[in-house]
């Protein structure tokens, strides 16, 4: 792992500055509950709190095309978690709330991805940071876009990332 110093490695959004942006998704029951629980679960022992979050999308799956449209929202958190443990937090949130997991990318009451760390590019079996599918998803950039529209990975903005893709299928709810 490529580690920077704290003061300089925090990246600012539209909400201040934060450590990380998770990506909630949901296709599963009560969507929008879904996303504002896992939120409430997230920050519940205060390891973590959110500085901003998106508006919450509707989007057709992506992968496995046949299953229920989700419910996504990005949020920027600040965080003393490390980056593998605020994946484990991350997972935790999901098993409390029931996450089976069956298929690849099939249905889920809660996904929960760290889409950025600080600066850092993180690259290891169980934990890739950025995450390395955002920019061929507009159902994270869409919302991502809300908080944190000067972004930039791999030194390509979020507006260019989305060029190449099908945003109508993001709507706002
Ligand atoms: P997906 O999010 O791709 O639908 P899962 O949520 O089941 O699938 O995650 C599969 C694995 O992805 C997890 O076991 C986790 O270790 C790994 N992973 C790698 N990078 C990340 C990341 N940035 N955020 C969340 N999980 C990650
Ligand atoms: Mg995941």
């Amino acid at each position: 792992m490529r580690q920077v110093g704290r003061a300089e490695a925090q990246l600012r959004g539209e909400g201040g500055a934060f450590d990380a942006i998770l990506g909630l998704g949901t296709n599963l029951g009560d969507r929008v509950h879904n996303i504002e629980e896992a939120i409430r679960l997230l920050t519940a022992d205060g390891s973590v709190r959110v500085v901003s979050r998106s508006k919450l999308y509707r989007s057709a799956p992506w992968g496995v095309t046949d299953q229920e449209w989700f419910v996504n929202a990005c949020v920027a958190v600040q965080t003393e978690l490390s980056p593998h443990d605020l994946l484990l937090h991350c997972q935790a949130v999901e098993n409390e709330m029931g996450r089976v997991r069956t298929l690849k990318w099939g249905p889920r009451v809660i996904d929960v991805d760290i889409l950025t760390f600080r600066d850092l590019e993180i690259s290891e079996p169980d934990l890739k940071v950025p995450h390395p599918l955002i920019g061929e998803r507009a159902f994270v950039l869409v919302p991502l876009k809300d908080i944190a529209p000067e972004l930039r990975l791999g030194g390509r903005t979020i507006d260019q990332m989305l060029e190449k893709l099908d945003s109508r299928e993001v709507q706002p709810l």
